[in-house]
C-alpha cells in the first residue's frame, strides 16, 4: 500500500473539473491507500467550517467516507484555505496537521509543508501572510456574515493575483537558503511541499549528504500525485 501525497487542487466551482477528479481519485486510487495527506490549498478559498458551499458538499461526503472506512487522511494549512479549523476535521474526519510537520515516511524522517514559507524573496507576500494568519485576524473574519466572508475573500484572491502578475518566476519560487535551513533545523533528509506549483524531485545537499525535495502539482488539469511505497516516491498524474 502507497502513502499519498496532493496539494493544490484549489477545489473551486469555477473548475467542476477538479472536484470530479478528486472524487474520482477518492474512488479509485485514496480507498487503496495506506493513507493521504493534503499539503494545503485543497479549497481554492474556504470561508469557514459553519458554511459549506453547496459545490463542496460531495467533496465533505468523500472525505467521511474514505476516513469512515479506515483510510487516515491528513491535511495542512495553505494560503487559501488556512481557515479550516476543528469542525471541519469533525465533519470529515480529517486530521488537520501544523505547517510544518515531522513524519516517518516508510522509515525515512520527512519534513512536510505547504511551502510558502519557503518562499522568503517575496518579501511583500510574507508581510501579507503574517497579517493574515493572525488568529485575531481570523476570529474576527469568521464572525463576519458569510456574504461578507465571501466578499473579502473575493477581494484577497483579485489582489493576490493582480500582484502575482507583476512578481517574476524567481520570486516566487521557494529560497533556496530557506529549504536547506529549515531541513537543517529539523535534521531532514526529505521535504515534500507544494504551493508553488512546479511538479519535480529535486537533489540537494544537507549536512553533505544527498537529500530531496519532492515538489507536488496542482490539479488544475489532471491530478498531481505522490505515491511513496517502502522503497521510492514518484510523481504521477491522475487523470
Ligand atoms: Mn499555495
Amino acid at each position: 500500500m502507497s502513502v499519498l501525497f496532493i496539494s493544490d487542487l484549489h477545489l473551486s466551482s469555477e473548475r467542476p473539473h477538479s472536484i470530479e477528479l478528486f472524487l474520482n481519485f477518492v474512488r479509485d486510487e485514496a480507498v487503496k491507500a495506506e493513507k493521504l495527506y493534503i499539503l494545503g490549498d485543497f479549497f481554492e478559498v474556504w470561508t469557514g467550517d459553519d458554511y459549506i458551499l453547496p459545490e463542496f458538499e460531495p467533496v465533505i461526503e468523500a472525505l467521511k467516507g474514505l476516513t469512515s472506512g479506515g483510510t487516515p487522511v491528513f491535511i495542512m494549512h495553505g494560503n487559501r484555505d488556512f481557515t479550516i479549523g476543528e469542525e471541519f476535521e469533525n465533519k470529515t474526519g480529517c486530521t488537520l496537521l501544523d505547517d510544518p510537520t515531522i513524519i516517518d515516511l516508510n522509515g525515512t524522517k520527512t519534513l512536510i509543508s505547504h511551502g510558502d514559507t519557503l518562499c522568503t524573496d517575496d518579501i511583500e507576500y510574507q508581510k501579507f501572510r503574517q497579517k493574515v494568519r493572525n488568529p485575531q485576524w481570523i476570529q474576527q473574519v469568521l464572525s463576519l456574515p458569510i456574504e461578507e466572508r465571501i466578499s473579502l475573500a473575493k477581494s484577497i484572491r483579485s489582489d493576490t493575483r493582480e500582484k502575482s502578475s507583476q512578481k517574476s518566476e524567481e520570486i516566487m519560487d521557494v529560497n533556496q537558503s530557506a529549504v536547506e535551513e529549515i531541513m537543517r533545523k529539523c535534521n531532514v533528509q526529505q521535504l515534500i511541499h507544494g504551493h508553488t506549483h512546479r511538479p519535480k524531485q529535486h537533489t540537494l545537499f544537507i549536512n553533505n549528504l544527498a537529500a530531496k525535495r519532492i515538489v507536488l502539482g496542482d490539479w488544475y488539469e489532471s491530478g498531481n500525485v505522490l505515491y511513496c511505497d517502502k522503497n521510492t516516491c514518484t510523481l504521477k498524474d491522475y487523470n
